[in-house]
């Protein structure tokens, strides 16, 4: 098998109360390990089998397209989170989001919309330019702005089976409870400090 599921870097239980041991035991055990089971299958001895997952991301569509891009996405989601991680992002970050939101607060406020009015499943993502300037995006399913020529910094899996069992139909709750275990180390890392 190419690609392997990474350990996550914390207990199964260490994101209570946000996320449950339950949630992680079927989001991670069983969703993501399955998207990366499905690519591993996909690839074998096609031209995309020797790729980074990135460029099979951006070279392939449909069945493949849908199982790496899930893949990178909920490794991507599960890597951000941490018990006890930076509560607030500073530096050039920080000095983004004020600028272009007006407060972290506001920012928090539009992400969540963003998440809470995406139709049916996907993804609401915080991405880059070259420039760092800094883009809200909601994508559809698979969609991950990787596409878009953009750098993803930071994602909510808006997908029903990220907070059902744990929020049932609540997904704004979801998602204003994620920040408390985002850890903005991570996430001024991928952003480039
Ligand atoms: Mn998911």
């Amino acid at each position: 098998m190419k690609f392997t599921q990474p350990r996550l870097p914390y207990a199964p239980d260490a994101l209570t109360p946000v996320i449950s041991p339950t949630t992680i035991e079927y989001h991670y055990g069983k969703h993501e390990r399955a998207y990366i089971e499905t690519l591993n299958k996909l690839i074998e001895g096609t031209e995309f089998a020797d790729m980074a997952l990135e460029e099979i991301i951006v070279k392939s569509d449909g069945k493949l397209f849908n199982n790496a891009s899930q893949a990178w996405n909920h490794i991507f989601y599960f890597f951000q989170f941490s018990p006890d991680g930076m509560k607030e992002p500073s530096g050039r970050l920080r000095e983004r989001i004020d600028a272009q939101f007006g407060s972290l607060d506001e920012f928090k406020k539009k992400f969540e919309e963003a998440g809470a009015t995406l139709f049916g499943s996907g993804w609401v993502w915080l991405a880059a330019d070259s420039e760092g300037k800094l883009f809200i995006m909601q994508g559809k399913n698979a969609e991950n702005p990787l596409t878009n020529g953009l750098k993803p910094i930071l994602t909510f899996d808006v997908w029903e089976h990220a907070y059902y069992l744990d929020y049932q139909n609540l997904r704004a709750d979801y998602l204003h409870k994620l920040w408390d275990i985002i850890d903005w180390d991570v996430v001024e890392m991928r952003y480039g400090e």
